[in-house]
């Protein structure tokens, strides 16, 4: 709230002369995968503890020139965000909540001592992208451009504490249906060895160091066939708190929805929404600590009925089992939840324009 004015928020804009033809676009658009393409340009912002926000720029996409020293690579002092651009029928581009990510980041600066980026300056860093590359945002059905904005210490010194010169990109990533025919059921693995974050620690914030921590039980999930890991509480290893990169939300027979409530998650805006959309239906909705034996015994009884994951990425992922070392919740091959699969259509369609945006969610690039 302190931080300095800043001084000089002109945008400089660099063509990329060098990017890829409409023909080698359109090819990559097709069949875009998810997060191995990248588009022609990126956004970067300043900051420094004098000159505060300063020189934000539209360049070409390429690598960037760091000093061996830099804060964030030895102390990973870093924090990034994900949201989508979708094109809507008649060819308009809009993101969703984007100002709930632009909210969330500055409360995961607050966490890692990096400054705050003002909503206004991060909404309008999408726009600047999106104006020159506009044309990497895919039409296919349940296609978007993937917007990655992040913010790392680029001061170059070694001692711990926080750095004095940091560095605000945005780049962009084409992504495709994230399944093809149809969305599957996952299986996801329980991680007992591995806690993701502990009291006190950075658990709510978006930063690197939490998915470092991750990969070793993603790892171990990835080994069982499973798409995800799930991690419990530090403390007792009995609560729920969230999936790698997902919240989780169980659905009960007489219709409420249920999600962790933690202070080591991450608020997601997907779970956010689906609640919202639940509770405009008439569920009743409720954020509260859920034991792994919650889960299981409600499972066995049929007082839990459906269970999901969601995420920017997946949007909503219907969970067909959890697997543990020594216990199994559900089967492999359980079908898609009526409830799960409702809610996401709803989402989707607010999201791609097919449905009224009732609760004012959408921007315009
Ligand atoms: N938890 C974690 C650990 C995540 O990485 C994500 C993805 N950002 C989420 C939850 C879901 O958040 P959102 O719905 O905002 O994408």
């Amino acid at each position: 709230a302190d931080a300095p004015a800043a001084t000089d928020l002109t945008w400089q804009v660099t063509r990329n002369l060098a990017g890829k033809s409409p023909q080698d676009r359109a090819k990559i658009l097709a069949d875009p995968g998810f997060g191995t393409f990248f588009t022609d340009h990126m956004v970067d912002i300043c900051w420094s503890g004098k000159g505060g926000w300063h020189r934000p720029r539209v360049q070409p996409y390429g690598p960037i020139s760091l000093d061996p020293a830099a804060a964030v690579l030895h102390y990973g002092q870093e924090i990034f965000e994900g949201l989508k651009a979708y094109r809507h029928a008649d060819g308009s581009i809009w993101s969703f909540r984007p100002d709930a990510n632009a909210r969330r980041m500055q409360r995961s600066a607050h966490r890692l001592a990096l400054p705050e980026l003002p909503v206004e300056y991060f909404i309008d860093s999408l726009r600047q992208l999106i104006a020159v590359d506009g044309d990497w945002v895919p039409s296919a059905p349940e296609t978007s451009l993937y917007l990655r904005p992040y913010m790392f210490a680029k001061e170059a010194f070694l001692g711990v504490r926080p750095a004095d010169k940091v560095a605000f990109y945005v780049i962009a990533s084409p992504a495709g249906a994230y399944f093809h025919g149809g969305v599957a059921p996952v299986s996801i693995w329980l991680s007992t060895d591995y806690a993701r974050a502990g009291r006190g620690g950075t658990g709510a914030a978006k930063t690197g160091g939490n998915y470092a921590s991750s990969l070793i039980a993603q790892a171990e999930a990835s080994a069982q066939g499973c798409a995800q890991v799930m991690f419990l509480d530090s403390a007792e290893g009995t609560y729920l708190e969230e999936l790698g990169g997902m919240n989780i939300v169980l659905v009960y027979r007489d219709g409420s929805l249920v999600t962790p409530k933690s202070d080591s998650i991450l608020e997601g805006i997907t779970r956010d929404s689906i609640l919202q959309l639940a509770r405009d239906r008439g569920h009743t909705v409720e954020e509260r600590p859920v034991t792994i034996d919650e889960w299981r015994e409600g499972a066995e009884s049929g007082d839990i009925v459906e269970v999901f994951a969601c995420g920017t990425a997946a949007v909503v992922t219907p969970i067909a089992q959890l697997k543990a070392a020594n216990f199994t919740i559900g089967s492999a091959d359980a079908a898609a939840g009526e409830i799960t699969m409702s809610l996401r259509k709803e989402l989707t369609d607010i999201q791609y324009g097919r449905e009224e945006d009732r609760h004012g969610w959408l921007t315009r690039l």
